[in-house]
């Protein structure tokens, strides 16, 4: 990691695949990461939600956590993106509808396995973070994810 990474919040860490990824949370809801130093900057909805009332420092710690399981499974969901749009291509549904549906179940299959990382990492820290916490934004965060999955599935 850089000097000026440092500074600026910036968290590095290898990738099973070999690649380094870097990632920021913050600030607010504006996250950047990516690969060889180029930091793509993009809203962390599903951490901002999932994060709801969470105290720092432990919701930025949750946060990358996430982030990185973006990048670890990055390979895998590249392979669930493809299958699912040769899917629409072999049963004809290459429409926009269907492209849309088959792109946002895969956001949507991206996030919960980039969760369920974040949640393997160190179960015992993710459940006292979520001790007394509501479980409402969860809830909706899974059940919305799993929706989207399903509609990508029946539609694509
Ligand atoms: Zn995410």
């Amino acid at each position: 990691m850089k000097a000026n990474d440092r500074r600026q919040g910036v968290v590095t860490r290898h990738t099973w695949y070999g690649l380094k990824a870097s990632m920021r949370v913050g600030p607010w809801v504006l996250h950047r990461s990516g690969f060889f130093g180029l930091m793509i900057p993009h809203p962390g909805l599903a951490n901002w939600l999932l994060r709801l009332t969470i105290p720092e420092p432990r919701r930025s710690t949750l946060s990358l956590a996430h982030e990185f399981g973006h990048f670890q499974t990055l390979p895998l969901m590249l392979l669930y993106a493809g299958g699912m749009l040769a899917g629409i291509s072999l049963k004809g549904h290459f429409t926009r509808c269907g492209l849309l549906f088959s792109l946002a179940g895969s956001h949507a299959a991206w996030e919960m396995a980039s969760e369920l990382f974040a949640i393997t990492q160190d179960k015992q820290f993710y459940r006292n973070c979520y001790t007394g916490v509501s479980i409402w934004p969860r809830t909706v965060f899974w059940a919305l994810c799993v929706f989207l999955v399903a509609c990508g599935w029946i539609l694509s």
